[in-house]
């Protein structure tokens, strides 16, 4: 393995002086594979979670072939890239324009909705298409998630009947969608989900064709470590085959952060040492927005040739820029004897962390090198085949 084919590497032998975001397609295309053989059902990219090209085309390489796009330029985007892939635009507010370009000039046929102007929007810009999917989004319970998506949008119980009674007049496909928030802990969240849908469909008395159980599918992360995935697809499994429906009805899916995070991580330098706060060259404003903002606990590690042999330390970050609100306040854990100079691994960066980089101050860095090690943690095991994909990809930028 050459020296820069790993996070050490690129710390240790590149010395950069910017943050480094390094991508481990390796990753993500396991992800991609477990999604699309284990998941009982269709499985859509969130594409915000990260749109990098690159993560697009090894999730579609790996069989993900259907995307969750939610502006115009993310349907853009994909389908300049993936000229064959779905692409279903499941933002419940869109403007009339960006509906009418998504449906005359990228064949998107996939919409959700989650009031009567948005249905009367979609089918006045689409012209009365009569070859659309509809999904009409419910109003679920955040509470087993660590960053709530319940207040926002969604129908209430009390009107989704009445909603999904207009939108089967209209739709030649009926569907539900929900969203359980994201880094969902239990399973039961699925579940409770279902049953309001369940509920849904009973009193509007109306077929339905598609069950879209949204994102939410967690990663691990310090002090959040979730029931294996397996789990969450047999509870969906298990709730979907109890539902009043065709058939033939699809269950869907729309992991975003599952699919994405395991893919990067960041290299950063410390820059300056203050007790137990680290100045380092990535915050806020760069990769580290959740860190900030909602005290998400990235995993970290020291990068250093020789490993440090003092114990560890809890730590917490001021970033790049000259705001008070760059900190990210941990607790980062990290050996005690780390000083200016060292440079650290942030991981789980590759969901919410890059897509979320702004310009402010000077200080973003758009660096990337692809690393063959693995990320710092997986829900999706090892196995020989994932040996055998890694080998690959080593001899291939081996070349
Ligand atoms: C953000 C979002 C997702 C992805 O959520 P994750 O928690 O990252 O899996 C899926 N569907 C919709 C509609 C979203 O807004």
């Amino acid at each position: 393995m050459r020296n820069d084919h790993s996070a050490l590497g690129v710390a240790t032998t590149l010395r950069p002086v910017s943050p480094v975001t390094c991508i481990r397609p390796h990753a993500a295309a396991r992800a991609a594979r477990f999604f699309s053989q284990k998941f009982p059902g269709k499985v859509l990219y969130a594409v915000k979670a990260n749109p990098s090209p690159e993560l697009i085309q090894v999730l579609w390489e790996n069989g993900v072939n259907h995307f969750d796009v939610a502006s115009i330029a993310e349907v853009r985007r994909v389908r300049a890239m993936l000229p064959d892939a779905t692409l279903c635009y499941m933002h419940p507010v869109k403007p009339a324009e960006a509906i009418a370009e998504a449906y005359h000039e990228h064949g998107v046929r996939t919409f959700s909705l989650d009031c009567l102007e948005e249905l009367e929007k979609i089918m006045e810009a689409t012209g009365h298409a009569t070859d659309l999917t509809l999904c009409v989004r419910l109003r679920v319970s955040s509470g087993h998630s660590k960053l709530s998506l319940a207040s926002k949008f969604g129908v209430s119980a009390e009107e989704a009947p009445a909603l999904l009674l207009a939108t089967r007049q209209v739709a030649d496909s009926l569907g539900v969608c929900f969203h359980v928030g994201s880094q969902s802990m239990s399973p039961q969240a699925y579940a409770d989900a279902l049953a309001i849908a369940k509920t849904a469909i009973v009193q509007a008395g109306v077929t339905v064709d598609v069950v879209d159980v949204g994102g939410g599918f967690p990663s691990i992360y310090p002090g959040m470590v979730p029931p294996p995935l397996e789990a969450y697809f047999e509870t969906i499994k298990a709730q979907f085959e109890e539902l009043p429906i065709s058939y033939s009805a699809e269950l869907w899916c729309e992991p975003g952060r599952a699919l994405s995070a395991e893919y990067s991580s960041v290299v950063v330098r410390v820059e300056k040492r203050s007790g137990d706060v680290l100045f380092i060259n990535d915050g806020s404003y760069g990769s580290l927005f959740d860190a900030a903002h909602v005290n998400w606990r990235f995993p970290v590690r020291l990068l250093r040739e020789t490993p440090s042999q003092t114990k560890t330390a809890e730590f917490s970050f001021y970033g790049p820029t000259c705001d008070d609100m760059d900190f990210m306040k941990g607790p980062f854990e990290l050996p005690a004897d780390v000083r200016p100079g060292d440079y650290i691994e942030i991981g789980m960066l590759g969901a919410y962390g890059a897509a979320l980089r702004t310009d402010f101050n000077g200080f973003r860095s758009d660096k990337t090198q692809e690393v063959l090690d693995a990320p710092m943690f997986t829900a999706y095991g090892s196995d020989a085949e994932d040996e055998a994909q890694l080998a690959l990809n080593f001899a291939k930028t081996a070349e």
